[in-house]
């Protein structure tokens, strides 16, 4: 695992001495990520340039960033969708080129003129487009956590091999990385790095009866007491699936072991992950609950740049409250762990399985408690394998989608 840490520790140094990235490729600029990542970049418009935004669906919403950003390329799911979007730029008298499809977002992830990809597209889908910045050298800014838990492996890997820089743009590991000692590259023990405290807000049932949450819908899933997030990693947070993706996310970005995690859950989302030294320190990141802060330290890092973000207040906030989490309460965060130890493609089927189950719920067609037992069952029972090219981990999420599809019969509402 040292090549994976010093490939991150290279990436970082590379990035010091570079100059700050110009032109940024914002994946899943329709999205909640794509919006503050927009909001920021136009707070800066003499560093930085939109040079590609994407969608899958929202056409219209897309349209009206490109009126704003007036990007060269604007990338849409579908072809004919393209074609529409084409006619409408031209009506509005914009130059930029529309493309489709996965090979539409891989083009721009790697245009040689483009500085920075923001990897904020849900899901699996983002796979291929931010696995292209990495293998292309790009400034990686890492919002889509499901590609590092997909392939892991293989995304350090290509940072490594390509020179290409991965900032986290996930609160918690923004928030590590800032509070990690210049000299990481040491590693965490020659650092006096004990522990790494992974915060979580506990979602909006960390206080319900266990057995009211059987009857929870999706708008109350997607209710989210402190962040304002789109629909997956809401329910994700809701079941802290959203926080065993983020313990190994931590595991590849940090080149740590779950034994080195403490999830802790701190219900105010006010500090945003922690380190713990052996001289009895404990550094914490906080601040309002506001993408914005990560994005712009990505964007800017090793400076600092206004993000349009609320100053925190402390007398506002007035406490801070911690306790440990409850995997009865929350199995998906165990089940996360034991797919890292597992290996191979474990992470990937557990991802690919957490995605379809999700999908369900949100359509009301399983109960808010089988996401954890479908995830399970998955995972228990498809082979894992050693993952030693894309094409294995592909081949995996979509055996496990389809497994999951069958599976989702026995819970059915
Ligand atoms: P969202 O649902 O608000 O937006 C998703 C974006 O992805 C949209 O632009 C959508 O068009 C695009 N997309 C969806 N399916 C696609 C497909 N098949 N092909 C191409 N594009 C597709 O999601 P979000 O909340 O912005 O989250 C984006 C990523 O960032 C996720 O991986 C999430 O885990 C991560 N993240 C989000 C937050 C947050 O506060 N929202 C915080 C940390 C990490
Ligand atoms: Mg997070």
């Amino acid at each position: 695992m040292v090549w994976a840490f010093l490939s991150l520790v290279k990436a970082v140094i590379k990035t010091k001495v570079d100059t700050p990235a110009k032109n940024i490729c914002v994946l899943g600029s329709t999205g909640s990520i794509g919006e503050s990542t927009l909001d920021v970049l136009a707070r800066h418009k003499d560093r930085f340039d939109v040079f590609a935004v994407t969608a899958n669906t929202q056409i219209d919403k897309l349209l009206d960033i490109c009126l704003v950003h007036q990007p060269r390329y604007a990338v849409v799911g579908q072809l004919a969708d393209a074609a529409q979007l084409q006619q409408r730029l031209a009506d509005n008298g914009l130059v930029t080129e529309v493309l489709s499809g996965v090979s539409g977002l891989v083009d721009v992830s790697e245009h040689a003129d483009v500085d920075a990809v923001m990897a904020a597209i849900v899901g699996g889908a983002g796979l291929l487009p931010t696995m292209a910045a990495a293998k292309s050298g790009k400034k990686v800014l890492l919002a889509n956590k499901e590609s590092l838990v997909m392939a892991g492996r293989l995304f350090m890997d290509a940072i490594k091999a390509s020179g290409a820089s991965v900032l986290p743009i996930d609160s918690e590991h923004n928030a590590i990385f800032q509070c990690l000692p210049a000299n990481y590259v040491e590693g965490m023990s020659e650092c006096g790095i004990e522990k790494i405290l992974l915060t979580g807000s506990g979602g909006p049932f960390r206080e319900w009866e266990l057995s009211e949450l059987e009857g929870v819908t999706p708008s109350q899933a997607c209710a989210h007491p402190n962040w304002s997030m789109g629909q997956k990693i809401s329910v994700d947070s809701a079941t802290m699936m959203n926080k065993g993706l983020e313990l190994i996310e931590a595991c590849w970005l940090f080149d740590i072991t779950p034994d080195d995690i403490e999830v802790v859950v701190h219900s105010q989302s006010v500090i945003h992950s922690m380190v713990q030294y052996s001289d009895g320190s404990t550094l914490a990141q906080m601040g309002n609950p506001d993408m914005r802060t990560p994005i712009a330290y990505g964007l800017s890092w090793p400076q600092r740049m206004d993000a349009g973000v609320e100053r925190l207040n402390l007398f506002d906030v007035a406490r801070l409250d911690f306790v440990e989490s409850d995997e009865k309460r929350f199995p998906c965060l165990a089940l996360a762990k034991q797919a890292f130890n597992m290996g191979g493609t474990a992470a990937a089927v557990l991802n690919a399985a957490n995605e379809v189950s999700v999908e369900a719920f949100l359509q009301e067609r399983i109960p808010f408690t089988a996401i954890a037992q479908i995830n399970e069952r998955v995972l228990v029972s498809l082979p894992i394998v050693d993952v030693d090219s894309l094409d294995v981990v592909i081949a995996a999420d979509a055996e496990a989608r389809a497994f999951t599809q069958q599976v989702l019969k026995d819970y059915a509402l």
